[in-house]
């Protein structure tokens, strides 16, 4: 019979605050501390829910290699950057549409209540039945019953303007950060990757989008200022790492917009590596008006300009992450 668990004083309240854009007290916890916390006891409030939620994450681990050479099970990877604008939602479009030209089965996941990836694969929000919303939010709703088939040859969970409500709706659920991740546990099966579209904020649903990923991508436009805020992302990513998913890992960050007739632009991806000991992804993407256009008709770049430099970029990168599958 183990050993039922008083999470006296578990320093599990004091991470959270910083977690949520708060004060940043007790930030330097350690998963020991917590996982001294974790019997598989009565469920006694929210720590103890969530460090039995890593329990069992530990032991999803040591039976892994068996699944893995068994069936298909996709890599997760997150699209972060708390900046709006850096081509967050180009690239979870472009790259998925690369991957599913390279013969990889691939959903996208949009997690802004903008909409933008829905959108911007032909799917109008508006006419959605069942969103991401519902499936956070909707307890035991099946995320397969969201998926929809698009045009480039991804699946799509879409999002609705609604999604702008989930945040705090996930606030006072025990294992907030970990919906995203058990939602998209039986879809696994089915892909070989699952690409994160998150809200440009560090709110709940990007740290649900944190915990679920086995990856991320930082896409950072080659421009001054723009790796401004790369920092608190990263710093956001060591607590995760520590506390909710030890096994995200970094795959770098993806220059966007990049401009190869600037010598601005050149210094910039020369600087951006070395300044946070981070992967580049390569080649950067170019900067060119061909992705404004390819939203407005609901398909990626690599149909709509087939061999823009733009879209051959993205399939570089596609290829160049091929190892992560
Ligand atoms: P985010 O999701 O990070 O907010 P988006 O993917 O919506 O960013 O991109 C913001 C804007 O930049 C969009 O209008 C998009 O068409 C444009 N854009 C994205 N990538 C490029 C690029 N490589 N060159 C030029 N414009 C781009
Ligand atoms: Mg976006």
């Amino acid at each position: 019979m183990p050993p039922t668990l008083v999470a006296t004083g578990c320093a599990w309240h004091g991470v959270m605050p910083h977690i949520l854009g708060g004060n940043g007290v007790g930030r330097h916890v350690s998963v020991a501390t917590l996982t001294d916390c974790a019997y598989p006891g009565e469920a006694i409030g929210e720590a103890t829910a969530v460090a039995q939620m890593t329990r069992t994450r530990e032991q999803d681990k040591e039976s892994a290699p068996a699944q893995r050479s068994a069936t298909r099970r996709a890599t997760i990877v997150a699209m972060a950057n708390q900046k709006g604008g850096v081509a967050k939602t180009t690239s979870v479009a472009s790259l998925g549409a690369a991957f599913a030209e390279l013969g990889k089965k691939v959903l996208l996941v949009d997690l802004d209540a903008q909409a933008c990836l829905t959108f911007s694969l032909g799917v109008d929000p508006d006419d959605v039945e069942m969103s991401i919303n519902e499936v956070l939010l909707g307890r035991g709703v099946s995320a397969k019953k969201a998926v929809v088939a698009c045009a480039d040859g991804v699946d799509l969970i879409p999002s609705v303007i609604e999604l702008a409500g989930a945040e705090a709706q996930l606030l006072p659920r025990p294992g907030r950060e970990y919906v995203l991740r058990s939602v998209l546990e039986p879809l696994r099966a089915d892909y070989d990757v699952v690409l994160l579209d998150c809200a440009p904020s560090l709110g709940v649903l990007t740290l649900n989008a944190l915990t679920a990923s086995q990856g991320l991508i930082i896409p950072m436009p080659c421009e001054m200022l723009s790796h401004r805020g790369v920092g608190q992302l990263l710093d956001t990513v060591t607590d995760v790492q520590a506390i909710l998913n030890p096994e995200l890992t970094v795959f770098g960050i993806l220059p966007t917009m990049f401009d190869g007739r600037s010598n601005h632009a050149q210094a910039v991806l020369a600087d951006v590596g070395e300044r946070y000991g981070l992967p580049v992804l390569s080649p950067p993407i170019p900067k060119t008006v061909r992705f404004a256009e390819a939203p407005a008709v609901g398909r990626s770049i690599l149909t709509t300009s087939r061999r823009s430099k733009g879209a051959q970029a993205y399939r570089d990168v596609a290829k160049s992450l091929l190892i992560r599958f």
